[in-house]
Order: structure tokens, then sequence, then C-alpha cells
């Protein structure tokens, strides 16, 4: 299986299809998932080209995983979050539908399930969320 440059991640990456932006770096962008499970649903991406954990570098694994941890302060922050969901699917048999590898960061509430998945949010509802994130980041020790 190889890497397809004209994934919607790459798109988004290389600014050719919106997104709602929350963090990056040199090598790793965060954005809100369009379809959230819950509120503060993000995804955190590798900068280069991987498909999934099947072809990707040991470097690209360790920034993402670097990344999933700040996000995971920041969510906890943001939303007063009980704890965190970590997703990430590999091919179609395991899941996967967007072929650019990504992380899934989701604050939980005890008790509370994830919301079905394929449900568009308002893009002003993703905003207010990223915002609330984009204000916990800088506050984190
Ligand atoms: P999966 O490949 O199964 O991990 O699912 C891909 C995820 O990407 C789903 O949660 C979608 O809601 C999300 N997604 C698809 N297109 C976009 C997009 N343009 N912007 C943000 N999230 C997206």
């Amino acid at each position: 299986m190889s890497y397809d440059n004209d994934n919607i991640f790459a798109k988004i990456l290389r600014n050719e299809i919106p997104c709602e932006r929350v963090y990056e770096d040199e090598h790793t962008l965060v954005f809100m998932d369009i379809m959230p499970r819950a509120d503060g649903h993000v995804l955190v991406i590798p900068k280069t080209p991987a498909r999934n954990v099947l072809d990707a570098t040991p470097q690209q694994l360790a920034s993402c995983m670097a990344t999933v941890q700040k996000l995971s302060h920041a969510l906890m922050k943001a939303f007063g979050a009980g704890g965190i969901t970590i997703q990430q699917f590999n091919e179609v048999a395991g899941g996967q539908e967007v072929f650019h590898l990504h992380f899934h960061v989701l604050p939980r509430q005890a008790g509370v399930k994830l919301r079905p998945p394929g449900n568009m949010e308002k893009p002003e509802v993703l905003k207010q969320h990223a915002d609330r994130i984009r204000t916990a980041l800088p506050t984190l020790t």
C-alpha cells in the first residue's frame, strides 16, 4: 500500500482545503475533527507523508505521540475532562478511512459515551472548541 498525495489530510497540509487548526510545530499539525465524536475531538498528524503506523518512521511516530500528549493535557484543561481517549486506525480492515497517519484525541467525561460517527459539526461550534484548546495550550506547565 502506497501513500496517496491526494488524500484529504495531504490537501489540508498544502492549504488546499480548510480546517480548524489548533496547534502545529515543526513536525506535526493538529486540527478539529469535522465529525467529532466528543466536544474537543482533535486529530494529530505528521507533516510528512505516512499512510499509517505500518509505514511510518519511528521519528514520525515519536513526534506525533509528543503532540498527542501535549494535546491530551490541553483537552483535560479546556474541557474539564475526566480522561482522554486516543484512537488510531490502520487500513480499511482496521477502520481507517483517511490514508494519512492520524491519531484521534478525545476528551471524556465519566459515564458519557462517544457520539456515533458520521455527524458533521457546525463550523462555528468547531471554532468555539478550538478557541478553548488554543487558550489552554499556552497555560500548560
Ligand atoms: P479514520 O481514518 O477512520 O480514523 O477517520 C478519519 C477521520 O477524519 C474521521 O473522524 C473524520 O471525521 C475525519 N475527517 C475527514 N475529513 C476531515 C476534514 N476535512 N477535516 C477534519 N476531519 C476530517
